[in-house]
């Protein structure tokens, strides 16, 4: 797929493009701070870094 430069493939899983909108998907983690995500998972998201594990409803 052609496009705009400026946004990676992998940007785009960290944020949500809607118009001119941006959302932000991943969370951070509240243990390890700024710049450590947590990855989402189906029913929780789970940090990499400390393994702190939050449960989604
Ligand atoms: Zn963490």
């Amino acid at each position: 797929m052609a496009g705009k430069k400026g946004f990676s493939p992998k940007a785009h899983s960290y944020y949500k493009i809607d118009g001119d909108k941006v959302t932000r998907l991943k969370k951070i983690c509240a243990r390890c701070g700024k710049g450590v995500y947590m990855s989402e998972h189906k029913d929780r998201r789970a940090c990499g870094k400390c393994t702190d594990t939050e449960f989604i409803r």
